[in-house]
């Protein structure tokens, strides 16, 4: 009895995605084709405003309000919230009371 080749199966993978390559490719082509418009748009905003948003909010999650912090606007002990001047940089964060983190993000209108 022969062993199996653990080197058979990958082998056999590569064949099947070679001998298939053609049958893949048209495959997406045809769904890419379809929804060129789409991709394009997700595209351009997933590389451009999520991977920041998301990681300067997965950073901002860990972070926690320091005990005695005070709004860096007004200086107001309560109702503080973390707020991002700039999602380039995730560990940039801003103390801000509700009451100016609100009003920033209509001066601004965007961002969280
Ligand atoms: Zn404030
Ligand atoms: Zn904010």
């Amino acid at each position: 009895m022969a062993y199996k080749n653990p080197n058979d199966q990958k082998r056999n993978s590569r064949e099947w995605q070679r001998k298939n390559k053609d049958r893949v490719n048209a495959k997406n082509k045809k769904w890419r084709d379809k929804n060129r418009k789409y991709i394009a748009v997700y595209d351009k905003i997933r590389n451009t405003v999520f991977p920041e948003i998301l990681k300067a909010h997965n950073v901002a999650r860990y972070i926690k309000i320091p005990k005695n912090s005070i709004c860096e606007i007004c200086g107001s002990p309560n109702n503080l919230e973390k707020h991002h001047p700039d999602y380039s940089d995730p560990y940039l964060i801003q103390i801000l009371c509700k009451d100016c983190h609100t009003r920033l993000h209509k001066l601004k209108e965007i961002g969280k």
